[in-house]
């Protein structure tokens, strides 16, 4: 078994879909970023890219290559499943955190889960998202942004 974990968070900006976990959640604004802004996903790929030793989605998908812009960032987690693939590594479980003061989020859990889960090639009983505030202290309680933080672990696929 590998564990990894990973971290992310982006500030709020007007103009823009909010997606978080590959689903878009109704809000009046959504993340700044140079891709989508999903920043469940990017904690995600951060925590599997770790577990994997496989350093970090920066290096993988630098936000200074125009490929990335505006890119759905399902599109990066999937490269970096193929990339544990290739390694003969898969999903064992994945927890998530998302920190956000406002919107609320537990209407949108059981599709973050069930569109992580087709992604990360594993059943949706073995993918947890949860959503939490921080009662209005720090950035995310100002409502400036979102975290999240995911925790994975992974093992080596069987043979044949
Ligand atoms: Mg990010």
């Amino acid at each position: 078994m590998l564990i990894g974990q990973g971290i992310d968070a982006h500030r709020f900006g007007p103009g823009r879909p909010l997606v978080l976990a590959g689903v878009q959640v109704s809000h009046d604004q959504g993340l700044e970023a140079h891709s989508d802004g999903d920043v469940a996903i990017h904690a995600l790929c951060d925590a599997l890219l770790g577990a994997a030793g496989l350093g970090d989605i920066g290096r993988h998908f630098p936000d200074t290559d125009a490929a990335y812009a505006g890119i759905d960032s399902r599109i990066l987690l999937r490269r970096v499943m193929a990339s544990l693939g290739s390694l003969g590594l898969a999903v064992h479980n994945a927890d998530l955190t998302l920190v956000a003061q406002q919107p609320k989020l537990a209407a949108y859990i059981p599709a973050m889960t069930q569109t992580l889960a087709a992604d990360l090639g594993c059943p949706p009983a073995r993918v947890n998202v949860k959503a939490t505030t921080t009662e209005r202290m720090g950035f995310t309680g100002r409502g400036e942004g979102i975290a999240a933080f995911a925790v994975v672990l992974l093992r080596e696929r069987a043979e044949g």
